[in-house]
């Protein structure tokens, strides 16, 4: 099969992208390297064009064949989210409707979106299930709400089939292959830790130890990128097979505590990493853990590597990414 890998040059897409190759897939990249990396697209075929603009992105593609697309090119901090909305939605909103515009012209039928576990907004459950209300709370989590409301009518149209998979957190990498996590500004956890433990001059805050969990600190589920990119795999196979719309969480279904985290990434450098605790962040919910249930049924997929891997691999990319600076 030949796949489009929208937004291939970044974290996740970089994943898959290697994942679909392993699997003897063949692979074009689509990405503006707005915030993706060169260095993650090396050897593959690769088309630099901005979503946001259709005329372009119709001639970098018309007459083209792909079995199916995934689409992962959008914008992707809760921050500037908020800063800059219309950013976000020329380019995660408009952006999708231009590539389903230009898939449904060339017949492509195949999408899986990567989605996020944003679009529940606060949780009002111990565990988050697809049926939870979606209530986002940032314009990050409006805009991938919108992209997936997007692909549902365009399914309903007839011409497309696609599963919307809201991940939980995405971390750890693929150092063997040289790809791992690297964005500017780095806002998450794990690189955050990482990267104060190999050297970088920057302070690492716990954001928050007043929230009501065992130890004060907020809990999140993480899951390792490869273990997202088998899920991706899995449901494209998924759609060739039934068709049909679907979404689907992908988490590891545990919840690990801000302070778990820091000490399993001090196991894994061997030594303490020096931090403190400042206040909260505004719009963090003390507790986001998935139920991943619907995506074992449909996908016969669970994670399979645990948070020890995570960090470890995150670690060892880590040190990679300090020699490529
Ligand atoms: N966090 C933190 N310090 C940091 C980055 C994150 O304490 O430098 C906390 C954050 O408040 C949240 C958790 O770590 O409770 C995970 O945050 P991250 O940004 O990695 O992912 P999110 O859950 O916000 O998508």
């Amino acid at each position: 099969m030949h796949y489009l890998v929208t937004g291939g040059a970044g974290y996740i897409g970089s994943h898959l992208v290697l994942a679909l190759v392993a699997a003897e897939h063949q692979v074009t990249v689509l990405d503006d390297f707005s915030t993706g990396h060169r260095w993650a697209t090396e050897g593959h075929e690769v088309i630099e064009v901005d979503i946001r603009d259709l005329a372009a992105l119709r001639s970098a593609l018309s007459q083209r064949h792909f079995d199916g697309v995934f689409h992962f090119a959008a914008k992707s901090l809760v921050g500037e989210s908020g800063q800059k909305p219309l950013l976000y939605y020329q380019n995660n909103v408009t952006g999708t409707a231009n590539l389903m515009e230009v898939a449904l012209e060339n017949g492509w039928g195949h999408c899986v979106f990567s989605s996020t576990a944003a679009v529940y907004g606060n949780p009002q459950a111990a565990a988050i299930a697809e049926d939870h209300p979606l209530n986002p709370v940032n314009v990050y989590g409006d805009t991938k709400l919108a992209m997936e409301r997007l692909l549902s009518a365009v399914h309903q149209q007839g011409a497309m089939h696609a599963v919307c998979l809201r991940y939980f957190n995405a971390a750890g990498a693929a150092p063997l292959a040289h790809r791992g996590e690297w964005h500017e500004p780095e806002t998450h956890l794990i690189p955050n830790i990482l990267r104060r433990a190999g050297g970088e001059d920057r302070p690492l805050t716990i954001f928050g130890d007043d929230y009501d969990t065992p130890d004060g600190t907020c809990i999140r589920d993480y899951i390792h990128v490869l273990d997202l990119a088998d899920a991706h795999l899995k449901a494209m196979a998924m759609l060739h097979r039934q068709g049909g719309f679907h979404t689907l969480n992908l988490g590891s279904e545990k919840g690990y505590s801000v302070r778990e985290i820091l000490s399993a990434c001090e196991q894994a450098v061997g030594a303490p990493i020096s931090h403190d605790i400042g206040p909260r962040r505004p719009g963090d919910p003390p507790r986001l853990v998935a139920d991943a249930s619907q995506a074992e049924q449909v996908l016969q997929w669970r994670t399979t590597r645990n948070l020890q891997a995570i960090v470890e691999s995150a670690w060892l990319w880590e040190q990679q990414r300090q020699v490529l600076l």
